[in-house]
């Protein structure tokens, strides 16, 4: 089964940009993964730790034959090759390669949560999002996209986010 699957990217160290782009490309290069679709790139400004420099963040549509629990590994091993360290929580990373959803599954183990926890709370994530696909809506509460999005601006404003 083929599922359509969203990722959100992140990366606050050395050439940011390109982080992305090598990340991209190498989700694409990986067997049972189709890129669909790639936002923008936002510069963002940090999300909890705020004393950190600021990320590029993007969103990637993918369409996948691997299994949730695959597709993680595949994408720890793309950030671990491409170098991150270990870290304290929300500090400084190269690259940052989170599952926000996962088709319409609902997920919760260790290892994984989908959709993403804290996406609903993150325009970082959300904006990228809403650009590429603005139907989504959240299989858990059947939320759309574009009224979860206007209530986190209508709290927070936007965060500091800008379309580069
Ligand atoms: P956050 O999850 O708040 O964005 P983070 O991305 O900095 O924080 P990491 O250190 O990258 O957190 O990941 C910690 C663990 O989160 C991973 O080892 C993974 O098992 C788990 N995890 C749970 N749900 C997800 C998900 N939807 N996508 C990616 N990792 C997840
Ligand atoms: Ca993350
Ligand atoms: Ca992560």
């Amino acid at each position: 089964m083929h599922k359509t699957v969203y990722l959100s990217l992140g990366s606050n160290m050395g050439a940011k940009v390109t982080n992305i782009k090598n990340a991209v490309e190498a989700i694409g290069a990986i067997e049972g993964i189709e890129v669909i679709k790639t936002s923008s790139l936002y510069a963002t400004e940090p999300w909890g730790k705020k004393d950190q420099e600021g990320f590029i963040n993007a969103a990637v549509e993918i369409v996948t034959s691997l299994t949730p629990g695959q597709l993680l590994e595949r994408l720890q091993e793309i950030e671990i090759k491409m170098g991150r360290q270990p870290s304290e929580k929300w500090g400084p990373r190269i690259i940052d390669i989170d599952i926000l959803l996962f088709g319409d599954e609902v997920l919760e183990s260790r290892k994984l949560t989908v959709p993403h926890p804290h996406m609903r709370n993150r325009l970082f994530v959300l904006i990228p999002l809403e650009e590429i696909n603005s139907a989504i809506r959240f299989p858990d509460d059947g939320m759309d996209i574009k009224e979860v999005l206007a209530r986190v601006i209508d709290r927070e404003g936007n965060q500091g986010i800008t379309k580069i």
